[in-house]
């Protein structure tokens, strides 16, 4: 019974523009809590304050969900029909700046809840009488934890999930259901001798292996952080507006990743990821900014914060 309900989960995920979908249990093994714990005690969120808020009730879906006993877990590819250029150094200073590509097409929060709704009928058909939550990235769970153990895959050294399928270049998005479904195992998968992410790291923000220093990190900088930059850290965005990609482009594991089927997060579609500074600069009020990145992620850091990034991003260093 179990196996055809999985099977027919993949065809449905499939059909909505998914690479997988897998399901553990609803709550973590005790590693992704001490890991998160010493995370949290080193102070590597920053002033991610909601993560030391909620903490180790991230490793629990009941927190989501009383009496939740599983997890399904979708993967959806954001990869790029375009061979995106690897960074450079000698990038900064153009008058071009850089958006990670998550950011280029519609905001993936939106999209897949939309996607996952005709999923969640169909379960609630299947399994009557249970309870069903659909989650993307807005619910305090631990993601990349839950995906890791359902067999999506496996950690990397940059602290990515790696889908030998699909690389890292993928959103997760969860539903959370009292509905006791047979977990999937975890896969088994290394990066071997590889140091590319750490080494190719603009602001040494993967401090050891599987150990990244949020406080450095340039997706850091330019999405999470609210106060303002200091100088040092103002200095540190090497060309990148919003987000950054480094150490997921120099994986070996994004080098055969395919396109997203899914139109909404394409390349260009609200704008490119080597983009003219103006782009972000011209919006001269909060209400023209809206309109002009209306349904993008690029909209929740607020517009001041993301014009500042654009022009920090553009300034020559040195
Ligand atoms: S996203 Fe950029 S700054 Fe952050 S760890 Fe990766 S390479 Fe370093
Ligand atoms: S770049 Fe190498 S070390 Fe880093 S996550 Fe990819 S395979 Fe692992």
């Amino acid at each position: 019974m179990q196996s055809k309900l999985k099977s027919q989960l993949l065809e449905r995920a499939r059909a909505i523009g998914a690479d997988d979908v897998r399901v553990t249990a609803a709550t973590l093994p005790t590693e992704h809590t001490d890991r998160l714990r010493q995370w949290l005690d080193a102070g590597r969120h920053g002033e991610m304050d909601y993560m030391a808020r909620s903490g180790e009730k991230r490793a629990s879906a009941e927190t989501v969900l009383p009496g939740a006993k599983s997890v399904i877990i979708f993967a959806f590819g954001y990869g790029q029909q375009k061979a995106m250029p690897v960074y450079s150094v000698d990038e900064v200073g153009s008058a071009k700046v850089r958006v990670a590509k998550y950011a280029l097409g519609e905001d993936y929060h939106l999209v897949l809840r939309q996607r996952l709704e005709p999923v969640v009928e169909w379960l609630s058909t299947e399994l009557p009488g249970n309870q069903w939550r659909v989650c993307v990235d807005s619910a305090p769970l631990l993601e990349r934890a839950f995906a890791v153990e359902a067999g999506i895959g496996f950690w990397g050294k940059n602290t990515m999930v790696l889908s030998p399928r699909a690389g890292s270049f993928f959103f997760l998005a969860e539903i959370v259901t009292t509905a006791e479904i047979a977990p999937d195992p975890p896969i088994t998968g290394t990066c071997g001798n590889c140091t590319r992410c750490i080494d190719a790291c603009p602001t040494a923000a993967i401090v050891a292996p599987y150990e990244l220093d949020a406080r450095k990190c340039i997706s850091y900088l330019t999405i999470e952080k609210k106060s303002e930059l200091t100088a040092e850290e103002s200095s540190q965005l090497h060309g990148w507006a919003f987000g950054c990609d480094i150490c997921q482009d120099v994986c070996p594991y994004n080098k055969f990743t395919n396109p997203t089927p899914v139109a909404e997060f394409e390349e260009g579609r609200i704008v490119h990821a080597s983009e003219s500074v103006e782009t972000f600069g011209e919006p001269a009020s909060n209400s023209a900014f809206e309109r002009r990145f209306a349904k993008s992620p690029i909209l929740r850091p607020g517009r001041r914060r993301v014009q500042r990034n654009a022009r920090l991003a553009a300034r020559k260093r040195g």
